[in-house]
């Protein structure tokens, strides 16, 4: 690395942190509660968020940021449920940034929303590294990934608060050690929360749902 690039890196992190501080106090004055939710490009954000919006979209009031290089499919798809849905093209770019959550977060109306869901852009490195304003990262893995990855991208299972596994219904098809994602996991963050879950046959997604409204009653004003 260069010695310039350095202090440019740090810069843009620090402007971020700026970003992401007022976009977290702008949440907190509506009472809202907000995730930002990480995987790999197919590990089941959308479907999850699907899943989601079934189960507790009666009880809780919620909207969604949708983060895509390109396409409206995923806010498309969400909007269809019944939610307010906000897609971010980010034209390339890899991760979403606070700037970007800003902007989407004028067009919603805050002042009767209980849930924001940011569903950040495919990726398991630099999403973590960037701070949104949310309350808490949740990372999901899909078995179909393979078992490796919480030792070969640490700082997104560092930063999460939950990691969600999911596909567990292709488990009898494929060679992934669940127990082995559960430890390395735990062993990089000793407070996270693991749920193994399958967005397609619903199987383990209550303790999720449990979680998330649990968390959305506490933020509440
Ligand atoms: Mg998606
Ligand atoms: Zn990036």
């Amino acid at each position: 690395m260069t010695q310039i690039s350095v202090p440019v890196v740090r810069n843009i992190l620090q402007a971020n942190e700026r970003l992401a501080a007022a976009n977290r106090k702008r949440l907190e004055d509506a009472g809202i509660y907000a995730v930002n939710l990480m995987s790999s490009p197919g590990a089941g954000k959308t479907s999850l968020l699907e899943r989601t919006i079934e189960h507790l979209g009666g009880r809780i009031r919620m909207a969604v940021i949708e983060g895509d290089l390109q396409t409206s499919q995923d806010a498309e798809r969400i909007q269809s449920k019944g939610v307010q849905a906000v897609q971010i093209n980010t034209d390339g770019g890899c991760h979403l940034d606070g700037n970007m959550v800003q902007i989407a977060m004028d067009s919603l109306d805050l002042g009767h929303l209980d849930l924001l869901i940011i569903e950040n852009v495919g990726n398991l490195v630099c999403p973590a590294e960037f701070n949104l304003g949310e309350h808490d990262k949740i990372v999901i893995l899909s078995v179909t990934e393979g078992d490796d990855k919480p030792s070969k991208y640490p700082v997104m299972f560092q930063q999460s608060s939950v990691l969600l596994i999911n596909k567990i219904d292709l488990l009898p098809y494929i060679d992934c050690d669940v127990e082995k994602i559960r430890r390395d996991a735990s062993r990089l963050n000793a407070r996270l929360e693991i749920f193994a879950v399958s967005c397609r046959t619903g199987e383990g997604l209550e303790a999720w749902f449990s979680w998330l409204e649990k968390n959305v009653q506490e933020h509440k004003k």
